[in-house]
């Protein structure tokens, strides 16, 4: 929406988009990076990069900015690990050291291991409304793209090893003695890189062995299996993209890290300045996030957060919270808070909400525009709490549609947020929340077992409070159902435990004066038809 003075500097992405163009001066392409080594399930802690680049590219455009956004695929990458929720472990262990892209997909939908899981992310990032370029390395390297960028390293190697070493202690250097390749081999005879490179003809002719047995001297501008070693070829695609943003996780952003490597080589060796970036915390998360995560060694992903929290609300996670802070994500009650802790977001960024402060509305407005999927939405959408909600979906058995056509102020405008907002909860309902927030009416006429005295109670509540309970507000019926316990010499918790037996055959529920008020005196009274 806008990017207006009053507002633009209160979130990060704006505050990094001015760093960058304050930086790097006036462009006319601003390269934003992401990427990952598709080794296994890409779980949420990565989806943290993918979205605060995607944040600081909106914040650029906004700026009037051509900005390109490329997530690199690092498919070249050694298959080093099995993670141990994928299929056919033994099948897997056998392509050990072999590049990513050449281990095959053992569940068997795609053409690789690799693009199994680049699928997987590439499906659903437009669900966000994150939409990068992607960039597939094995193709890159094995079409010769990045041959100039090899040769260069190999001319440097001495100088690369210098900038490798600068930041490490005496034990870490890598020694004076010992040969130093910025490269490493695929083997052409058996795709592992167990190999050695023996040496380098000062052209394109790079000799090495491997534990195989095979052993030649390979044309890099021809062989299939030659690629710089991570420290090496991160600084030499910057300098390959003119990247000005990437942001990396704590475990690169360590003191002397691989950015910090990777930012002296990029200068020394390919006289492209770092790029800007900033540290992102790990994710972590919290309650069962679903059926799936009883399999062994599940990940959470991208998409079981989706099936709790509604697109625009997972980008408020984000969005509403500074990428240096860890946090976790949530499946257990707190999902119930999250989606409160949105809709006030939403309501003060509406007007409809008064906020603490101009500087609270500036940021809140500008959170809430972030995480909008599309951009802004037409109208805000129909306030409902996501508990109650919840009630709606339980007492009509899971009917989306039911719950939807019970709700008369409706905008057809907020139809398809509320839909998806209710598959979330029916989701969460089922699958996620605490048992005893779990509830289904009984059928019409069920009756409980109950003591003389509750029954005369219950019957009380069907025969004089439901005929008039239209007129009651929450407050009023509450107190008629305690008149009631008191009329019949019961402990008012017992009357409620006895409603809640012979509502959901449970001892226990939601509000009971909501609840009924919920439910309505019509069906209520189909439900107590039996006593
Ligand atoms: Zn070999």
């Amino acid at each position: 929406m806008s990017n207006s003075a009053d507002t633009k500097l209160f979130h990060w992405a704006d505050q990094t988009a001015e760093k960058i163009i304050r930086e790097r001066g006036d462009l006319d392409v601003y390269t934003c990076a992401s990427g990952i080594t598709p080794s296994g399930t890409v779980h949420i802690g990565n989806f943290r990069e993918i979205i605060s680049v995607d944040l600081v590219v909106r914040a650029l455009k906004e700026r009037g900015k051509n900005v390109r956004f490329i997530y690199s695929w690092d498919d070249y990458d050694v298959f080093r690990k099995v993670p141990a929720n994928m299929p056919k472990q033994d099948e897997l262990q056998k392509y050990l050291r072999y590049p990513i892209t050449l281990v095959p997909d053992t569940f068997g939908r795609d053409e690789s291991y690799a693009r199994h899981h680049e699928v997987d992310v590439e499906n659903i990032l437009p669900k966000v409304g994150i939409h990068p370029e992607f960039l597939y390395q094995a193709e890159r390297y094995r079409s010769g793209m990045y041959v100039e960028g090899m040769k260069k390293a190999l001319d440097n190697r001495e100088k690369i090893k210098d900038c490798l070493n600068r930041h490490r202690d005496d034990a870490h250097k890598i020694p004076a003695d010992e040969a130093y390749w910025p490269v490493s081999v695929f083997c052409s005879a058996c795709n592992r890189d167990t190999t050695t490179v023996t040496g380098w003809d000062g052209e394109w002719g790079l000799s090495y062995t491997c534990e195989c047995g095979h052993g030649e001297t390979a044309d890099i501008r021809t062989a299939k299996g030659v690629k710089l070693g991570w420290r090496v070829d991160w600084p030499m695609r910057w300098f390959f993209e003119k990247t000005v943003f990437e942001p990396a996780g704590k475990d690169h952003h360590s003191q002397g890290g691989s950015f910090d490597t990777a930012r002296i080589v990029s200068e020394e060796i390919f006289d492209w300045p770092a790029p800007v970036t900033f540290r992102y915390d790990f994710i972590g998360s919290k309650g069962n996030p679903g059926k799936m995560s009883s399999s062994s060694g599940k990940v959470v992903d991208l998409a079981d957060v989706l099936r709790v929290y509604q697109p625009e609300v997972t980008r408020y996670l984000f969005a509403g919270t500074r990428p240096n802070t860890e946090f976790v994500i949530s499946f257990d009650l707190d999902v119930i808070k999250i989606y409160e802790d949105y809709d006030k977001t939403e309501r003060i960024a509406w007007g409809l909400q008064a906020a603490k402060n101009d500087d609270v509305l500036a940021k809140e407005k500008r959170i809430y525009e972030l995480s909008q999927v599309d951009g802004m939405p037409s109208c805000v959408s129909y306030q409902i709490p996501f508990r109650h909600l919840c009630n709606l979906l339980q007492i009509n058995s899971g009917d989306i549609d039911a719950v939807l056509s019970s709700l008369p102020d409706l905008l057809p405008d907020q139809v398809d947020r509320l839909k998806t907002r209710a598959a979330c909860a029916w989701y969460w309902i089922t699958e996620c929340a605490p048992e005893d927030f779990r509830f289904a009416l009984v059928a019409d006429g069920t009756c409980a077992e109950l003591s003389a005295t509750e029954k005369t109670a219950v019957v009380t509540i069907r025969d004089s409070v439901l005929p008039a309970m239209d007129g009651l507000d929450e407050k009023a019926l509450s107190e008629r159902l305690y008149a009631v316990a008191n009329d019949a010499g019961l402990d008012p918790k017992d009357l409620f435990t006895a409603v809640y037996r012979a509502l959901v055959g449970k001892e226990r529920g939601p509000r009971l004066a909501s609840f009924m008020k919920v439910i309505g005196p019509e069906r209520l009274s189909a439900i107590l038809s039996g006593y």
